[in-house]
């Protein structure tokens, strides 16, 4: 299922980012391994500006950018889930990179939550069952954000903030 949304400020992805990571923590039905949202597409088109608002939503008091050490993580209180990472895969090179960081293990584990920032830099190392949150550039405040959710997670959204 694709949801899409046009915003036109850094607050209203943001805003964006949160309804999604309310939506999460909801909790969804039969997660087996951790709960993955890969975040593709325009450099600048607004990843990072939306996973301060998905982290909003995790009750994640600030992010910081992992771009120089791939990961960071975050214990959670706020919901199920126990871990959140925030994964950027903007300056690997390789898949074994990310392997060797342990990868399959936080993948493995259905309380953890996987953002990925460039998720389809390496799209083999993720599962089928993810969001993809696609972001592409219009104008300079303006974005056209694109939510694709496997059938059976589908959110009853309006397409209004
Ligand atoms: P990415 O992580 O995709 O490279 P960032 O979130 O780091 O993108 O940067 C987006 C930039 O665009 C920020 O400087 C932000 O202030 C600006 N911006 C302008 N309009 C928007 C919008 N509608 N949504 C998100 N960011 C926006
Ligand atoms: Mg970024």
């Amino acid at each position: 299922m694709l949801v899409k949304f046009i915003t036109c400020s850094p607050a209203e992805t943001k805003k964006l980012g949160e309804k999604l990571g309310r939506f999460c923590c909801r909790g969804l039905p039969s997660l087996s391994q951790a709960l993955v949202i890969s975040l593709e597409g325009d450099l600048g088109g607004g990843k990072t500006t939306f996973l301060q608002g998905l982290a909003r939503a995790f009750q994640i008091k600030k992010i910081l950018s992992p771009t120089f050490i791939i990961y960071r993580s975050y214990s959670l209180t706020a919901c199920h889930f126990q871990e959140f990472y925030h994964f950027d895969f903007y300056r690997l090179q390789k898949a074994s990179q990310i392997k060797k960081l342990g990868w399959a293990e936080k993948l493995a584990n259905p309380r953890n939550v996987l953002a990925v920032e460039w998720g389809d830099k390496f799209s083999s190392l993720l599962p089928l069952m993810k969001i993809q949150v696609e972001f592409k550039f219009r104008q300079l405040k303006e974005r056209e954000v694109l939510l694709h959710f496997p059938p059976s997670w589908s959110p009853k959204w309006s397409t209004s903030l």
